[in-house]
């Protein structure tokens, strides 16, 4: 069995990423990698601005001075020339007029025939954005291999650019097995269960960015399993669930073993014990256990991993941690273990709640809770000891 470190470490070394390159529109970029560093074509702003409405001057101002207004500059109008011993009106986002360098907001002027008198002391560059305030021209805005998310659109907008180089989509293919699943909607059977690990790796991928260029439910069928697995080989990575285990149903591996190998399928974690790394047709294959819970964390764990990998992210799988109190005490078992629980707060103090029944086939726990905490194997924790806390938040669930 191996670590989960050295499973992270192997598939970083492994897996890697996509060569190609296209170019999207900047909206829909969200999710996306960038394949390229995007770099500010100039400064923004490109001159200095007013930060209000008001009036443009030479300053310094002092508090009881007057000066009498002439001109006006509007936001988008080239800068006029400010006469001296003069005030500009002047409004948001307008250039400075040449000559001026500071904005007293009209808050803080008294308007009395035609002429302003300050209401304030200024010292210069007062009410003014200066020149590459935000970003200067050449500065690195975003690093290659950023997921682009939302609060980075305005900032690429305003580059001027309508389109930006990102990576390719990632294809995975996702075949979920098991005689006994019904596809959610089918009459229910006795002795049969709804596919729920589909639907949730479905969720789990459409959020990552994937493509999923192949989805079945699979019976626990030799034939069907090979023909299913050679289409899937065209993907980029394959993910099932299921049949990875040492049953006599377990023909997902004997498939791959078929069609390629398997390097790996134990690893020292709980839920989520049989894992299977491998290749199929030369192409990246995760199957992951088929127990729901073991799924879900396999999948965080592994396969979060191997698509930022392909997707030719920076910090691939990112697992932030906090630590954090367990609210009772807790004996590890005999592998690291990830419990579903909860934050609450004892007495002003925030607390880890563990789900009171940590069974890997029990969807509840995984709804109920709002993340996982790592429980060391071996170790007999008391109420209060500290652990390795990942919020489903903090990793964009
Ligand atoms: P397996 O890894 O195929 O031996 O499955 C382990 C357990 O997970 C069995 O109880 C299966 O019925 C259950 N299971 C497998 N696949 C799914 C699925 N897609 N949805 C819900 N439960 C599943
Ligand atoms: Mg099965």
């Amino acid at each position: 069995m191996e670590s989960v470190e050295d499973v992270i470490k192997r598939l970083s070394e492994w897996i890697e990423p996509l060569a190609e390159v296209e170019q999207v529109p900047v909206l829909e970029s969200v999710g996306r990698v960038l394949a390229e560093s995007l770099a500010a074509p100039r400064d923004v702003p490109i001159a200095p601005l007013s930060l209000f409405d008001g009036y443009a001057v030479a300053g310094p101002l002092v508090t009881g001075e007057s000066l009498p207004v002439e001109g006006k500059q509007f936001a988008g109008d080239a800068p006029a020339t400010l006469k001296p011993a003069t005030a500009m009106r002047i409004f948001t986002g307008a250039l400075l007029p040449k000559g001026a360098d500071t904005v007293i907001a009209q808050e803080s002027v008294e308007i009395n025939a035609g002429q302003a008198r300050w209401l304030e002391d200024l010292s210069i560059g007062a009410g003014v954005r200066a020149t590459g305030a935000d970003t200067r021209e050449g500065q690195v805005l975003l690093e290659s291999g950023t997921r682009i998310s939302v609060p980075q659109i305005g900032l690429i907008a305003s580059t001027g650019e309508a389109t930006v180089s990102v990576r390719r989509r990632v294809r995975v293919a996702l075949l979920t097995t098991g005689d006994e699943l019904l596809a959610p909607g089918d009459p229910f059977l006795p002795g049969r269960i709804y596919d729920a690990n589909g639907p949730m790796l479905e969720a789990l991928l459409r959020a990552a960015g994937v493509e999923i260029v192949q989805r079945a439910c699979l019976p626990d069928d030799r034939e069907v399993i090979d023909t299913q697995l050679r289409q899937a080989a065209q993907a980029d990575l394959i993910v099932t669930s299921g049949g990875v285990s040492v049953g006599e149903a377990d023909l997902v591996r004997a498939g791959v073993e078929a069609l390629g190998r398997i390097d790996h399928w134990r690893v020292f974690l709980k839920p989520g014990k049989p894992l299977a790394i491998g290749e199929v047709l030369g192409t990246p294959f995760l199957g992951l256990p088929g127990n729901p819970v073991s799924t879900f964390v396999t999948y965080l764990r592994f396969v979060r991993l191997a698509i930022d990998r392909l997707a030719g992210q920076t910090d691939p799988g990112a697992w932030p941690t906090q630590w954090l109190p367990l609210a009772a005490a807790r004996q590890g078992g005999d592998r690291p273990e990830y419990i579903r629980v909860r934050r609450i707060e004892v007495e002003g103090r925030l607390m880890l709640e563990p789900y009171p029944d940590q069974n890997s086939g029990l969807l509840s726990s995984l709804a109920w809770a709002d993340g996982l905490a790592l429980i060391p194997p071996d170790e007999r924790l008391a109420a209060g000891d500290p652990v390795e806390y990942t919020a489903f938040k903090e990793i964009g669930l």
